[in-house]
């Protein structure tokens, strides 16, 4: 372990930035030299810390940023980025003015959002026309223009001289499943739609369909950009979908011991008495509990890494600290570190396996990881910068 400055909690987060460096690379040589990565990186860059992993993406050959929200966007032209930022989803037609003076491309999905964005680039005085991706559903049902609308919206757009059609685009339901004929037949949407553009005149704009699971499966990477989320901080869009060789998990979750203690047969750990020693072992007290994102669901159930050993996690994970086994035969003593996620050469679960446990995404364990965790941040072997939460 490389240590972190004194005053940190025990409990925090390593990330290497030269592996999401690395892994921007390895899908940039994957991709032909005219298409361009958005790196994704919404929700704090999935609980890595949005602007360290924006940077170290931008390196590694990314050329544009995308995001969820407005603010999002905003913390990170504060931050001084100067790349494309798109925000990904619906904008509430209230943060049209913000959207504007913060210079982000919007997904345009409606007419009313549309006519919100025109309402405010009137009074926002911008340098440049405001960028407008339209956005096409072609199967998930979720935010989107019908083929049948996408016309007139593009002609709304290229019509109004404050703002510019900057990109047509879909989004996949289900390219991270096996086998999977559904992105096909939205792929085949999304050309028959772009072809009603090209039909009535329009110059097309750079398009997009391409999520982690896409570029991984080679589905929708032959457009201008692709949109690089869960596989660019190394970590598996699903079970079914790998990433590419050498891409690593930019993460891993430390916890170091607190209190090393004795249980005897009989005793119970925590609340509500759910474990029950049945012969005489130890307990080792770990600084992390629900309240950090490590979810009670994973109680008596998931494990902490030693040296290479599993140790259980005992009874029920509290909202701040939890107890797990030490087995007679393990060396330990206070201060020692331990692999609460991300690295299996020292015994943790991977983030899948966390994912598993807790029958979910590794989407959503990422995202779910709080603020208060300290983020220290790693670049060739040197810790570059330490984000510490209250
Ligand atoms: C989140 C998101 C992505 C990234 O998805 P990954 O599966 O993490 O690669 C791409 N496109 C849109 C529209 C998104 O909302």
């Amino acid at each position: 372990m490389i240590g972190a400055p004194p005053g940190l909690r025990a409990t925090r987060a390593y990330v290497d930035l030269d592996a999401i460096e690395e892994n921007a690379r390895i899908v940039r040589r994957r991709l032909p030299d005219a298409s361009q990565i958005m790196a994704i990186v919404k929700a704090d860059g999935y609980g890595h810390g949005a602007p360290w992993i924006a940077e170290a993406a931008l390196r590694g050959g990314a050329s544009r940023l995308g995001v969820a929200t407005v603010g999002e966007g905003e913390e990170l032209r504060r931050c001084g980025f100067a790349a494309p930022i798109m925000v990904l989803g619906s904008i509430d037609h209230g943060e049209a003015e913000r959207a504007c003076r913060f210079e982000l491309e919007i997904a345009i999905g409606d007419a009313q959002l549309l006519e919100a964005l025109q309402r405010a680039v009137r009074v926002a005085e911008l340098s440049a026309p405001l960028a407008l991706h339209v956005k096409i559903d072609t199967g998930m049902r979720r935010y989107g223009a019908s083929t049948s609308d996408i016309v007139d919206l593009a002609r709304r757009i290229t019509s109004d001289n404050q703002l510019r059609l900057a990109g047509v685009f879909t989004h996949f339901a289900s390219a991270d499943e096996p086998e999977d004929v559904f992105t096909q037949q939205q792929l085949r949407l999304f050309r028959e739609a772009v072809t009603q553009l090209t039909d009535v005149g329009l110059a097309l704009p750079p398009l997009h369909a391409a999520n982690s699971a896409g570029i991984l499966t080679d589905q929708g990477t032959d457009f201008d950009i692709v949109r690089l989320g869960i596989a660019l901080y190394g970590v598996p869009p699903s079970a079914d979908v790998p990433l590419l060789p050498g891409m690593r998990p930019a993460m891993k979750l430390e916890s170091r011991i607190a209190r090393i203690f004795s249980i005897d047969a009989g005793d119970t750990v925590g609340y509500n008495r759910t474990f029950r020693a049945t012969s005489p072992t130890r307990g080792a007290l770990l600084p992390i509990g629900y309240a950090d994102g490590y979810r009670r669901s994973l109680s008596g159930r998931s494990w902490v890494g030693l040296n290479g050993y599993r140790l259980p996690v005992l009874g029920r994970v509290s909202m701040d600290q939890m107890v797990v086994e030490l087995p007679g035969h393990l060396l330990a003593g206070i201060g020692d570190p331990v692999g609460v996620m991300g690295d299996a050469a020292d015994g943790s679960p991977t983030v899948d396996d966390i994912a598993h446990l807790m029958s979910t995404n590794t989407y959503e364990v990422l995202v779910g990881l709080r603020r208060r965790i300290p983020r220290v941040y790693i670049r060739q072997g040197s810790i570059v910068g330490v984000r510490t939460g209250p």
